[in-house]
Parts: structure tokens; sequence; C-alpha cells
């Protein structure tokens, strides 16, 4: 059913209080082709929304919000090593990432806690802590949005990126994600090489190591660093860290030599934003009831009352002392609406 003029407050983590000129829900591919097909869709702007973490609306939506509810999780394919699981679009990601931790299959215990959907996760090819699930992941199931029709996409086909996929750039907006196949070892693979993990573990005391144990490390590291958006309005990292050549590193280190870089090939580096961003005043800054989070200079937070323009606007002003301190471009990694 289509309905008209619906509240996102509660459908955006950052707890803007927009509204959608319409807005359907979909819990089967039968329902999406229903609401995709109708006059109302086709004739309105549309934006297929999941958890709402990765989104920030700067005004009330003039078109047709699509909600994707698809659920279920199914084992399909079996071996020695792995297991093929296919997931719908609409389940929690943390739920997902609990169910394999239930299961015993490791994984994605790294990417704990990482709010919105399933189907959003190739997105922006979601990362934490070492992991991004481009190293996970098998195929996915996308509805053609224009024909109605499945198409497959397999690991090459999404083009998966530092927080980019191919359905963030050419198809943006041309597909629903109705489902997603991830491949999970049943052995005990993990990666603790991320420094902040090694010493939660250690701080927990953990002899043991196991998905479980590496994702409550996770979740306290998060706990202890994140605003939860139930409690403060963000959409996590505002910002994608910036990769540089290691030229233009070079030259930044030498200016600056406390800049933080890590690596990325033999001629790139990603340069940490967040410190950027410290360095040019803006972390902990409160403007009314917004401003950029104390422990984290990547999140931008609404207090309560804020507008997405607001939040916009504060993010033009923070690229703007960063390219005029470091010369260094910032992009916004949320999706803009
Ligand atoms: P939404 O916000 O609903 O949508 C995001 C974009 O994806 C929109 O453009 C939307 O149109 C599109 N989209 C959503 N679902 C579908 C679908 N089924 N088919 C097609 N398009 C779709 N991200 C990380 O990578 N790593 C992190 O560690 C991380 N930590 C976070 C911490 C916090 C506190 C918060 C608030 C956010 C964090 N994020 C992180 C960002 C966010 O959680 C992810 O990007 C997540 O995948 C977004 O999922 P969602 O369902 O909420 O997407
Ligand atoms: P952090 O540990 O304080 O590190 C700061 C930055 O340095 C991170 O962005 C991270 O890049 C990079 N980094 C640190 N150690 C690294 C290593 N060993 N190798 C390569 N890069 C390294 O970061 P944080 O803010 O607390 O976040 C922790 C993790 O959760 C990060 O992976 C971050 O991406 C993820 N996270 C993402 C979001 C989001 O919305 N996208 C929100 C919260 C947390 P990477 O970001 O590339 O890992």
């Amino acid at each position: 059913m289509i309905q008209s003029n619906v509240s996102l407050k509660s459908l955006n983590t950052f707890g803007f209080d927009v509204s959608s000129k319409l807005f359907a829900e979909a819990n089967n591919e039968d329902q999406v082709r229903n609401v995709i097909q109708s006059n109302e869709f086709l004739s309105n702007k549309n934006l297929i929304l999941g958890g709402g973490s990765n989104v920030l609306f700067t005004q009330d939506f003039n078109g047709i919000v699509l909600r994707n509810n698809i659920n279920g999780i199914e084992l399909i394919e079996e071996d020695e090593e792995s297991v093929l699981v296919k997931v719908g679009g609409g389940v929690v990601w943390h739920e997902f990432v609990l169910y394999c931790i239930e299961k015993g299959w490791s994984g994605v215990e790294n990417l704990s806690l990482i709010p919105g959907s399933v189907g959003a996760s190739p997105m922006q090819n979601i990362g934490a802590y070492g992991i991004e699930i481009k190293e996970l992941f098998h195929e996915l199931e996308a509805i053609n949005l224009k024909t109605g029709e499945i198409e497959y996409f397999n690991n090459s086909d999404c083009q998966f990126g530092y927080r980019e996929s191919v359905f963030k750039n050419k198809f943006k907006g041309a597909y629903l994600i109705s489902r997603v196949i991830y491949r999970l070892s049943k052995k005990q693979n993990f990666n603790i090489s991320y420094g902040a993990i090694e010493k939660q573990l250690e701080i927990m005391g953990v002899q043991d190591l196991s998905a479980r144990k590496i994702s409550d490390a996770v979740i306290a590291i998060r706990q202890s660093k994140l605003p939860d958006p139930k409690e403060i309005g963000n959409s996590g990292s505002f910002f994608k860290n910036p990769i540089v050549s290691n030229e233009q590193y070079n030259r930044l280190k030498a200016n600056f030599p406390k800049v933080i870089g890590y690596a990325l090939g033999d001629s790139q580096t990603k340069l940490a934003a967040g410190w950027l961003i410290d360095q040019t005043g803006w972390k902990g800054k409160t403007i009314d009831n917004y401003g950029v989070h104390k422990n984290q200079a990547l999140v931008l937070v609404n207090y309560g009352g804020a507008t997405g323009k607001q939040i916009y606007d504060l993010s033009s002003e923070i690229l703007l002392s960063v390219k005029e301190k470091f010369g260094v471009d910032l992009e916004r990694e949320v999706n803009i609406y």
C-alpha cells in the first residue's frame, strides 16, 4: 500500500524531522514489483531506503520512498571449508553478524554493530577494523527498477572500492538490492591486525580467540567511541578518508610531521580524515543543537531538532577548512537527498 505524507523521523539515524510525499514498504520481490510498476512510482523520483543510517535529508523528500523489508537467511551451499548464505536485503546487518557467530561461521565478526540493512551493505562496501565486505561477498540479486527483472552481480560486477561500489556511482538509484550471498568460513579465520582490536582483547583478558570474542571486542570499542544514534542523531563517518598519492603524502608530512597515513599499495596513502578535521579545530564544536562529535571528528551530530541543511552546511565549512589548511579534498561518505 502506498501512503501519503509519511514522517521519516524514525527512519533516518540523524533523526531529522522530514517527511516523504509518498511511502511504501516491500516484504518480498512481488511487492517490490507492485510498487515500482505503480503510477505513483513511475511519475515521481524515488529512493530505496534500508535502515536510514547513511542518508542525510536536507529537505522533505518530494517523491516516493520504498523501504526494503525483504527478510530471510538461507544456507544455500556448504563444503568442508565454507558456507554460502543468502540473506534478505531487509535483514538488519548486525543481526546477520550475530546469526553467523551463533552458527560458528567466521568472517563478519569485525563488522559487528554497523547499523543498517544487509541490502545496503554492498552499496559502499561497508568496512571496519581491517575488513571490507568485498572480501566475503559472493553475489547479489537486484531488482532493476525500470524492468522489474532480477539481475545478478558477482564481485567484479560490483566494482567495489574503498567505501564505493557501482551502486553508489553508475547505477545509483537504478536497482533495489533484494538479496546478498556471502561466503563465510567454517574455519577459525580471524583478522585482528587492527591495533584497537588486539588492545581490547588484551583488556578483556582473552586467551582463546573466537568470532564471538572478537565481536564482543569490536562492540566494546564502538560503544566507547561512537555516539549511539538512539541517543544522539548521526550517520557514522560523514567523510571518507581521502586517498592521496605518496608524493602528496610526503609533502604533507614535511609540513605536518604528525599527519596520519596508511600505505595503500605502492603508490597511494590513505589519510585519516578525522585527524585532518581535528587539526582544523572542528572536533567537539557545537553550534546550537548540532556539531562535530567530541570523540570522533568524522562524526557530525544532531543533538535534537537540527536540520539536514544545517549539518550539510557545517560539512561544507569543514571541507573548506581542511582544503585551506592541508590542500586536501575531503569527500562526503553519506548519501545526500
Ligand atoms: P540507508 O541509509 O537506508 O541507505 C544508504 C544508501 O543505500 C542510500 O543511497 C539508499 O538509497 C541505498 N540503499 C539502501 N538499501 C538499498 C537496497 N536494498 N538496494 C539499493 N539501494 C539501497 N559504515 C561502514 O562502512 N562502516 C562502519 O563501521 C560504519 N559505522 C557506522 C556507525 C554508525 C553509528 C552509523 C550511524 C553509521 C555507520 N556506517 C558505517 C554507515 C552505515 O551504517 C552503512 O553505510 C550501512 O550500510 C547503511 O545501511 P542502511 O540500510 O542504513 O542504508
Ligand atoms: P580509528 O581506529 O580511530 O582509526 C582512524 C582511521 O585510521 C580509520 O578511519 C582507519 O581507516 C585508519 N586506520 C587505523 N588503523 C588502521 C590500520 N591498521 N590499517 C589501515 N587503516 C587504519 O577509527 P575509528 O573511527 O575508531 O573507526 C574504527 C573502524 O570502524 C574503522 O575501520 C572505521 O572505518 C569504522 N567506522 C566506520 C564508520 C562509517 O560510518 N563509515 C563509522 C564508525 C567506524 P578505515 O576507516 O579505512 O578503517
